[in-house]
């Protein structure tokens, strides 16, 4: 199934680099981008490079890769200028409002306002 998602992903496609993005971290695991269209001054998003729909298929063999993804996304966030704090939102399945179905954590922070978030259409 992740080889057969993989070429029309949009994620899959900004990992393997045929789709530009504005990196701000990559590893062997995981890569992390500015959102194309920010609700917030700092919109990253943390990427893993394995194509997960969402966490409602993650299993037990994700557990290492979620935990490394939740512990970026502080230090990523202070990095990018959310130094007073951050929110984490990630949206899972149809009903959850997402709309590319290849796993990601949204870190939202720095000065207000910030856009509404789509909660999915
Ligand atoms: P979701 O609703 O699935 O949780 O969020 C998907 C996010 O991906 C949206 O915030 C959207 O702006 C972002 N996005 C969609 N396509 C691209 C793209 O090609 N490049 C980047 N950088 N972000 C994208
Ligand atoms: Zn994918």
């Amino acid at each position: 199934m992740a080889e057969a998602a993989s070429a029309s992903c949009v994620f899959c496609r900004i990992v393997r680099g045929h789709i530009p993005s504005r990196k701000v971290y990559e590893d062997d695991e995981l890569v992390v981008f500015h959102d194309i269209h920010p609700a917030a001054p700092v919109h990253l998003l943390i990427v893993p490079k394995v194509h997960v729909e969402s966490l409602i298929s993650a299993t037990g063999e994700h557990e290492p890769l979620l935990g490394k993804m939740l512990l970026l996304a502080p230090r990523l966030a202070r990095e990018q200028g959310a130094t007073d704090g951050f929110r984490l939102i990630v949206n899972n399945g149809p009903g959850g409002g997402q709309e590319v179905f290849h796993l990601h954590f949204h870190v939202l922070g720095g000065p207000r306002p910030w856009r509404h978030m789509s909660v999915g259409r």
